[in-house]
């Protein structure tokens, strides 16, 4: 029996516009009094018209193009019916056969190979509101501020092989919704919100996809979906007699992810479709978007994505792994630039990496960063004394320079006083100078240490090298 997962996704970003999908109300629900972010529109009032924010529109047209998709030649909203406490109108604004964008793909980093994932479609909705459950309490608050944020939901294929996969592309998604400056898409806050699609295909025949929800975090993603192909795997493998009441079988449900048990548990059976009743939104005008954008503008004002960015940091030197870690980070990626414009790209990325990231990279200046990095290109510090100013600079905020002059650390790179202390480790160490000359290489090692002790350590290892062998080659 060959098995082989098989995964697609349904990915809802909230977009970071000032002002609703349908009305001017402010978008920005964060620390809001509930139900204080609404009007007529959002908590539907009956008669009152809905007019699309522009924006919005235009992000989901920039978020399909980032995604290599077609944009529509004409598109439209449709009201997807469905009853609910936190959905006033009784229908949802959405897009049904019409959507913004259909196709495309995004390219994924699969543990070192190169893998497109098809992408379905990107269409524009809102958001419904929130139900609060007050705790020990035997009623339900709804809190409207969220009716209406524009919502945009991106569909892949179902061409994701594996749970990390599937972490994987929601990385990379979220990166490039950041470099786009159109969502702050994150999961634990609600703003990237995946479902994700399950199925097991056996010997070629295609598997009943179970659909996953509540996993807000990309480690709840990667974990429901590993135990969902662990649970659907066994019951292909080991069938129990269901027919006669033993185990369970595969059927075509919803499923909640329990990260504190660590389990999917059945939510509701999809066994027949849900009907929407949809029908074009009477009150907004379909529209062409080649006619309402230019389309051509829209496309060049995209920012450099990570996958460009990954390539050319790899062009300049940085390891593949370094280029994949600052790339998919707009903040540490803008650092990066900034620093790499005065120092060598290796020497940066690995200060950033493994010295700023633990850190949290914005608590040093780029700028001050440089002044110390500039120091350890140019040989004047050595790395341990610079990890050493550097626990000042995060602890003071203050710039290396005055760390060095504060602490009397000695910059001991010059030849000349470099040269006094040598001649004098050289007079002393008769033997290690005839050993080395009789070709015992591993004598200037010893000399070496010896300079560095005199010098505490502040002298550059590399120069005295240097120094010594010319000096040994000399007399
Ligand atoms: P629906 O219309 O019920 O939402 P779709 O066919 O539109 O279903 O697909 C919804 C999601 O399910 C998509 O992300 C798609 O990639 C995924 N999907 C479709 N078929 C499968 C399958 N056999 N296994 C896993 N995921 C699937
Ligand atoms: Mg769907
Ligand atoms: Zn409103």
């Amino acid at each position: 029996m060959n098995l082989k997962t098989v995964i697609g996704l349904e990915i809802h970003v909230q977009l970071k516009t000032k002002s609703k999908m349908f009305c001017r109300c402010d978008n920005n629900a964060e620390n809001a009094a509930p139900n204080s972010l609404v009007c007529s529109i959002c908590m539907g009032m009956p008669g009152t018209l809905p007019v699309a924010n522009k924006t919005a529109i235009e992000w989901t047209l920039k978020t399909g193009l980032a995604l290599n998709s077609e944009i529509a030649e004409f598109s439209r909203f449709d009201r997807k019916h469905y009853f609910y406490p936190d959905l006033p109108k009784g229908y949802q604004i959405s897009q049904y056969d019409k959507p913004f964008c259909t196709g495309g793909f995004l390219e994924i980093d699969s543990e070192g190979t190169l893998k497109k994932i098809g992408i379905r479609r990107v269409h524009l909705e809102e958001d419904a509101g929130k139900l609060v459950h007050p705790v020990g309490k035997n009623f339900t608050l709804v809190d409207l501020n969220r009716a209406g944020t524009p919502l945009m939901e991106i569909v892949t294929e179902p061409e994701i092989a594996s749970p990390s996969e599937a972490k994987i592309f929601i990385q990379e998604l979220r990166s490039i919704l950041r470099y786009l400056d159109i969502s702050d898409a994150d999961m634990e806050k609600g703003h990237l919100r995946c479902d994700a699609n399950i199925s097991i295909e056996v010997d070629k025949k295609e598997g009943i996809p179970v659909e996953i929800k509540n996993m807000n975090s990309f480690r709840m993603v990667e974990r429901a979906l590993l135990f969902e192909e662990k649970r659907q795997k066994d019951l292909l493998e080991k069938p129990l007699n269901y027919a006669r009441g033993e185990g369970e079988k595969i059927i075509k449900e919803t499923r909640g992810w329990d990260d504190a048990k660590g389990n999917t548990y059945s939510q509701r059976s999809k066994e027949f479709a849900q009907d929407y009743r949809y029908f074009p939104e009477p009150d907004l005008p379909p529209f062409a978007p080649h006619k309402a954008f230019n389309i051509e503008q829209l496309k060049q004002q995209l920012p450099e994505l990570p996958a460009a960015k990954r390539l050319r940091y790899i062009k300049i030197g940085l390891p593949v792994q370094d280029a994949a870690i600052i790339a998919i980070d707009k903040s540490m990626a803008q650092y990066f630039e900034k620093v790499v414009q005065k120092v060598t790209p290796r020497l940066a990325a690995n200060w950033i990496i493994n010295e700023l990231k633990s850190n949290g990279i914005l608590s040093i200046a780029p700028d001050n960063l440089i002044l110390l990095l500039e120091k350890i290109d140019k040989g004047e510090i050595s790395g341990k004394i610079s990890k050493e100013i550097l626990g000042v600079m995060l602890d003071t905020g203050k710039k290396p320079e005055e760390i060095i002059v504060e602490k009397g650390i000695k910059q001991i790179g010059s030849e000349d006083e470099l040269g006094q202390i040598i001649e004098n480790i050289i007079s002393k160490n008769d033997k290690s100078v005839i050993d080395y000359r009789a070709g015992k290489k591993e004598a200037l090692g010893f000399l070496v240490g010896q300079v560095m002790r005199e010098t505490k350590g502040q002298a550059n290892p590399q120069i005295v090298n240097k120094l010594l062998i010319d000096k040994l080659a000399k007399d």
